[in-house]
Formats: C-alpha cells, structure tokens, sequence
C-alpha cells in the first residue's frame, strides 16, 4: 500500500494526529520530545462516499475500504541530518514513505513546549526542509564519486543516474528541495530510485487550537501562503479534536462536528488530501457479497489494475467488464446498466479511469 510520513519538530501534534488516525493508544501523546521513538504504522481507511452508495444499491453484505498507510515518525530535529539527537534513524524512515504529512504548530499553549521556545509555523517548515536537505546533499555526495567512477567504466545505467544527482545537487546547493525539479516520463523510475528526502510530494499540516479548527488563525494563514508560493498542498485542522472525535460513536461524531461548524471531519480532508498528492485513484469491484474499493496510481491500465487484487489476475487477464460509476448509479445497478449498454469490454490498453467498477475476466 502507499505510505505517509508524519513528521515535525517535537511537540508539535504528530503522535496526537497519529492516535487520531488510527484509533489507537499505540502512539502515546505526551508534552515532551522524543516520546515516540520508535516509528509507528498505521493503516486507515480512505474515505468515499461512493462505495456506500455502491454497495447500497448492489446490496452488498460488506464493505471494504481501501487503505493507506500512515507512519508516525518523530525525532526530526534540528541537527538531524548531522546525527545528533536521534536524527540518522528517522531519516531512514522518511526514506521508506511515498509521501510526507508535515504537521507544524498554528496553536498557541503556553502548557506545551516548543523546543524553539515561540510559535513560527513558517520558521519551523524552513528548519525540517533545511535538516532534510542537508540530508539529501550529504547521500548525494557520498553516492557521486562511486557514481562516476561507474559512468567511466562504461556503465549506461550510471550515466542517467549521474544526470539525475547533478541536477538535484544543483537545486539542493541552491536551498530549494529536489521536488522542484520536473522529471521526465523515462526518468521517473531512476529518480525514484534515488531516494531523496526532499523529492517525496509534502503536504502541510497547520494544527491549530480548538477553537480555530473551522476558521484557522493568523499562523496556519501564513503557511497557506508559503505552500501556495511553492506549489504544495495544506490542511488546516486540530488534532486534538479530530482525537476526541476518534473517540466517538459515528452519530455523535457528527453532532460534535456540527456544533463545532465542521462540515467533515478533518481527518477525512487529510486523508483524501494525502490520495490527492500521490495521485491516486479508486476503482471498485461490486457484488452482492462485497463492495470494495482498490487504489492504482492515475493512468494504470486494466491489467496492472487487476494486478493489485492478484497477480494472476494480471497474468492472465484477458477483459475488463467496465460501467462508470455515474453509469451505475443513475441507472440503478449492474444488470441495469448492463441493458442500456453502458458496461463495456474493455482490453489490456485500457486506461482505468477514476470511479470505474469493474469486473475482471482472465485465464487461470
Ligand atoms: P509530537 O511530539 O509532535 O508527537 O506531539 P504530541 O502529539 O505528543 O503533542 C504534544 C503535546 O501537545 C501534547 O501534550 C498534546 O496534547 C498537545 N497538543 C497536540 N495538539 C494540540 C492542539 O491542537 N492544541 C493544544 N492546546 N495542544 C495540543
């Protein structure tokens, strides 16, 4: 499944939002650094009101959600990146993640410490993408020499490789993260491949007070500004909320957002924000004893598709049996849409497109 990174300087809301996410103790929040040493993972449901109303009309026994992957990874400090404090370990971790939740402190609380001693949201996002810069400079430089060693040993593959680290030396000694480079459709595997900190997509966490948690506040207007200025996402919400809501039935919950002038919980914009980021899409698979939803990257192809319920699946696929989900949901169902021609065959050229309920057929 695809993985996000919680990260941030300490006592900033992490574990609290973690805890939030997935409803457990496991994360313990505490006003002091370094609680969570030890990274925490968590799968979650993503949220879509599409496969409720799927399964309502097909009548479906169960429902499946699908998933993402949420890792609490603390002790990202200033320093890190040189190995001081715990740095080196979490480094490792924001590595293993396909994209970054940055939560930054927008709640004022004179009870819980900040380790810069004053809340600067915008101060803070610049000190974390400073460390992981640093970080990505220092594996790039000791990666080169070897690098380049293998070019002049006639090796093709480190010729694109040594392309991909120059350019992303270059951007890095200039302060700006390697996200900001474009990389092209053949490039993208070996860019990957390089693993650096500062090219996953990151999306900005403004946790702000209870109070501000509909309306945000003067610090999280700031970092809406920053992310806008450099083309990344933002969420404002108040992980301590969304943990009190965590806590509660599915009615009460939205008694509880209603009066606090929440439309959606705030855990659901994040999650869905998080899909938007990795560029991710839904396709479904409905019957009477299931509805299920399954994530693909935008423009996978039928098989790859099918791919991810089984590998057989993709092997020997030979048809998608296709209907839209606006298809199946104004015409009232499978057999219906099937009558009015809207189910398709579609082959292995197929780009499955967002919503898509589908129905495998493949050789065993
Ligand atoms: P972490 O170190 O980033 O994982 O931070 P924690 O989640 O452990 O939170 C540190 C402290 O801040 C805890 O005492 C939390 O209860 C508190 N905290 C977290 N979010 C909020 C918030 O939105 N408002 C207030 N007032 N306190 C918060």
């Amino acid at each position: 499944g695809f993985k996000m990174g919680i990260v941030g300087l300490p006592n900033v809301g992490k574990s609290t939002l973690f805890n939030a996410l997935t409803r457990t103790a496991a994360a313990q929040a505490a006003n002091f650094p370094f609680c969570t040493i030890e990274p925490n993972v968590g799968e979650v449901a993503v949220p879509d009101v599409r496969l409720d109303k799927l399964a309502d009309i097909a009548k479906s026994k169960q429902i499946i959600p699908t998933r993402m992957t949420f890792v609490d990874i603390a002790g990202l400090v200033k320093g890190a990146s040189k190995g001081e404090g715990l740095g080196n370990q979490f480094l490792a971790n924001i590595r293993e993640v396909d994209s970054i939740a940055h939560v930054l402190r927008c709640f004022e609380d004179g009870d819980v410490t900040h380790v810069e001693g004053r809340v600067d949201p915008v101060a803070d996002a610049e000190t974390i993408e400073t460390e992981l810069m640093l970080a990505d400079l220092e594996s790039i430089e000791k990666r080169l020499q070897n690098i380049i060693r293998k070019v002049r040993g006639g090796d093709k593959e480190a010729v694109q490789q040594q392309r991909l680290m120059e350019a992303a030396k270059s951007a890095l000694e200039d302060g700006r993260p390697a996200r900001v480079i474009d990389v092209d459709a053949e490039d993208r595997k070996a860019w990957n491949m390089l693993q650096l900190l500062t090219s996953k997509p990151v999306l900005f966490v403004c946790n702000v007070g209870e109070a501000e948690a509909a309306t945000g506040n003067a610090h999280s207007a700031k970092v809406a500004e920053m992310a806008a200025a450099q083309g990344n996402s933002h969420v404002v919400i108040s992980a301590q909320i969304e943990e009190e809501i965590s806590q509660l039935e599915p009615d009460e919950a939205e008694m509880f957002l209603d009066e606090m002038g929440l439309s959606e919980a705030g855990l659901d914009r994040l999650i869905q924000a998080g899909y938007k980021l990795l560029h991710l899409e839904t396709y479904f698979t409905v019957g009477p004893k299931e509805a299920r939803a399954w994530t693909i990257p935008q423009g996978t192809t039928a098989p790859k598709a099918a791919g991810v319920i089984h590998g057989d699946f993709e092997k020997g696929f030979i048809r998608a049996e296709t209907i839209a989900y606006d298809d199946f949901v104004s015409l009232g169902g499978e057999s219906a849409a099937k009558e009015a021609g809207k189910m398709r065959a579609e082959g292995k050229a197929y780009v499955v497109k967002d919503g898509d309920v589908l129905h495998f057929l493949f050789n065993t």
